[in-house]
């Protein structure tokens, strides 16, 4: 085991010893399959079955697993070979991850290497080397406060999606951070848990905005819209455009606008004439598209209404119905923090509700960015030796940055 995982590891081991009875297993555990991954390099242990908590609980006591899943699914044979399960239905899962927002910071923060060819980029990991075009990437990335804040934002626009146009009570939705990079929500009404695959797709592309072509929308496309109709306030999709539609015209910036691919003209045109917008947008004399907006800018900026609507989920996650998930109160060995279920998404800090790891540690730093734990800030450090809060000491290491040391 590599000096880091062992460091870690250890940590884990003292934090289950007395904490192993938080330990949270979903609803219906006996028919669910648990997996757990071990810091023993690559050792997955999978198919594992268990009646009650407590057997779960000193399973991970004794084990002190890197990473601890549950499936989604729930089966009559959780513990066969999975041909052999028998599926009785999933949980509607959704996963909303850093790494699929873009997010500008990313360039300082993330790194990616080639294994092929050993080509290095910032940002995030390309899907082929543009060099070699070899598909085993290596990516490394950090915590970012301002990443994780991003998806915490999706989150919020997902649980109006769930309930809003899908009709969803909040009180079948379990809200957790990962204790990494992302928040999963688990939807456990019993409508949803029968869904196919496919139709789980469905529900992503809605959420996503897929397929949405600003053509068929003559309502968008032209002439004065009636009062009331469709407007901001509406429910579904057609409020959310048309308050992207309202951002967009009046708080858009003339260079962001340009990023778009619309001209510098057109840009200055939209940004000078904000105020105008701001007042006629909502009430009777709106009229789309607005005076000086031609009909392939009103196009771009109806679609870029439709992304800023969209919630940012992976479809892999909520489509795949045999997914393993992480399991509440269990550590996550890429930070030490735990996955925590959360009660106020709109409350939730995860640098500081999904800290468990109390005293201090030494360790030396190879290089690490400015960062947050609590209310105290660290860094950014460079080949030095601290004494910081445990939470920052395993955090370093667990990202490769710093080196345990033992005097
Ligand atoms: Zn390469
Ligand atoms: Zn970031």
């Amino acid at each position: 085991m590599r000096e880091a995982d062992e460091y870690i590891r250890g940590k884990f081991e003292e934090y289950y010893r007395h904490n192993f009875g938080r330990v949270r297993p979903p609803p219906e555990m006996e028919k669910r399959e648990f997996g757990f991954l071990l810091f023993e390099e690559g050792i997955m242990i999978r198919h594992k079955a268990f009646k009650k908590a407590t057997d779960l609980q000193s399973f991970i006591r004794t084990k002190v697993p890197a990473h601890v899943y549950n499936s989604t699914a729930y089966y009559l044979e959780p513990d066969q070979e999975m041909d052999k399960k028998n599926w009785q239905g999933a949980d509607l899962t959704f996963d909303v991850d850093a790494d699929h927002i873009d997010t500008t910071c990313k360039d300082a923060h993330d790194r990616w290497t080639c294994k092929n060819c050993k080509t290095q980029g910032k940002g995030s990991a390309p899907e082929k080397c543009p060099k070699c075009q070899g598909e085993r990437i290596d990516g490394e990335v950090w915590v970012c406060e301002v990443c994780l804040e991003r998806a915490r934002e999706e989150v919020i626009k997902l649980l109006g999606f769930l309930t809003e146009d899908f009709g969803f009570s909040r009180k079948n939705m379990t809200i957790c951070f990962s204790g990494h990079r992302g928040y999963h929500v688990h939807l456990r009404a019993d409508e949803a848990k029968s869904l196919s695959s496919d139709e789980r797709k469905e529900i992503v592309d809605y959420i996503l905005g897929l397929g949405f072509d600003p053509n068929l929308h003559t309502d968008l496309l032209d002439g004065r819209i009636d009062p009331g109709i469709p407007n901001i306030e509406n429910q579904g999709w057609q409020g959310r455009i048309h308050k992207g539609i309202y951002e967009i015209l009046t708080e858009t910036s003339e260079d962001e606008l340009v990023k778009w691919g619309i001209s510098r003209r057109i840009a200055k045109a939209i940004s000078n004439k904000r105020d105008e917008f701001a007042s006629k947008w909502i009430g009777e004399q709106r009229k789309i598209p607005p005076d000086g907006v031609g009909p392939t800018t009103w196009k771009a900026i109806i679609q870029k209404a439709v992304e800023e609507g969209s919630a940012k989920i992976d479809t892999v996650v909520t489509t795949d119905v045999h997914r393993l998930i992480r399991v509440p109160e269990t550590l996550n060995a890429k930070t030490g923090f735990k996955t925590v279920e959360i009660n106020s998404i709109e409350r939730f800090d995860p640098f500081r509700d999904a800290i468990v790891f109390e005293g201090e540690e030494t360790v030396y730093v190879r290089d690490a960015p400015q960062f947050r734990i609590g209310d105290q800030s660290f860094g950014p450090y460079l080949d030095k030796t601290v004494t910081i809060p445990s939470a920052a000491a395993i955090l370093l290491v667990a990202k490769g940055k710093a080196l345990p040391r033992r005097d």
